[in-house]
């Protein structure tokens, strides 16, 4: 594909976005398929597919200041030390007042991003999976422990999982256990996306929310290119619905779990446009 590396339309230095997106591209913790590294650089090349100008919002994203820094470099890295990279790189950019939007890699990442965050913000997830396993394969610091490592330094009422459809039967009990907050994607299915967001809301109160996606949330007939599909998810339109009841407390985003390998573009596009969506919303217009 002939475009450029960067994020369509991402033409503001560092210094004059509100918006700084980064790719994490960590892959070393997928346990059934390989590849999530390769999506920064997918998702980056699938921007470039649409127009500046939003049909549905009437917005332009040539009118707000975003940045594409680039990667981190983590490849190698064991997860610790990739989950500590990526903290030291959303302090600084919490410092200078940025809204950190990372392009992941796995659900590994997300950890890093919102420990450089104060303990009073809340976090959605949405995810087939629970995430809530103590260690998965002798590491803390799996894709299958995110939720955990949340609640390691947010109080776990301020979690909540969104579209969940799959978890082992301990963990499951332990979530149950411990209180978190999460609504399964039958529920959703069942009853709308829009009271799944009311009784999130409710939980949340007015607390500042990052959203993590992971993008096997949304049903594998959407977005098929992904690391460990799962039938039964949500569709693109709920997670719409989502970012529209939280656009105005917005203070990060991230997308993950988009495997290359296993996609025929569809879910890089689904995420690319996604995240402009994003971008949109929270970008000073
Ligand atoms: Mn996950
Ligand atoms: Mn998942």
């Amino acid at each position: 594909m002939n475009v450029p590396s960067y994020f369509a339309d991402a033409e503001s230095s560092l210094d004059e976005a509100a918006v700084v997106l980064f790719g994490v591209p960590y892959g070393r913790t997928s346990s059934f398929r390989f590849g999530a590294h390769l999506a920064p650089l997918a998702i980056r090349q699938a921007s470039w597919n649409f127009e500046t100008f939003n049909f549905r919002t009437g917005k332009d994203l040539r009118d707000i200041p975003f940045h594409d820094y680039g990667n981190l470099e983590v490849e190698e890295d064991k997860p610790s030390e990739m989950v500590k990279k990526t903290t030291a790189f959303v302090t600084t950019l919490l410092k200078k007042e940025k809204f950190p939007l990372a392009l992941g890699g796995e659900h590994a990442i997300t950890p890093g991003i919102v420990h450089a965050f104060p303990q009073d913000i809340a976090v959605v997830s949405i995810d087939a999976h629970l995430d809530f396993r103590q260690q998965y394969e002798n590491e803390p610091y799996n894709h299958a422990c995110v939720i955990r490592r949340l609640a390691d330094h947010l109080p776990i009422d301020n979690i909540a999982v969104l579209g969940v459809r799959s978890a082992e039967k301990e963990e499951f009990e332990e979530a149950k256990q411990q209180g978190l907050f999460f609504i399964d994607a039958f529920t959703i299915h069942e009853k709308g996306m829009d009271y799944a967001l009311q009784r999130a809301q409710r939980h949340l109160k007015q607390k500042k929310i990052y959203l993590t996606l992971d993008i096997d949330g949304i049903d594998p007939a959407y977005a098929p290119g992904t690391s460990t599909p799962e039938p039964f998810g949500l569709t693109p339109f709920d997670v719409f619905a989502c970012i529209d009841s939280f656009a105005s407390r917005l203070v990060g985003f991230d997308v993950v779990e988009v495997c290359p390998p296993y996609d025929n573009g569809e879910t890089a596009l689904l995420a690319a446009k996604l995240i402009r969506y994003i971008i949109e919303h929270v970008g000073a217009a």
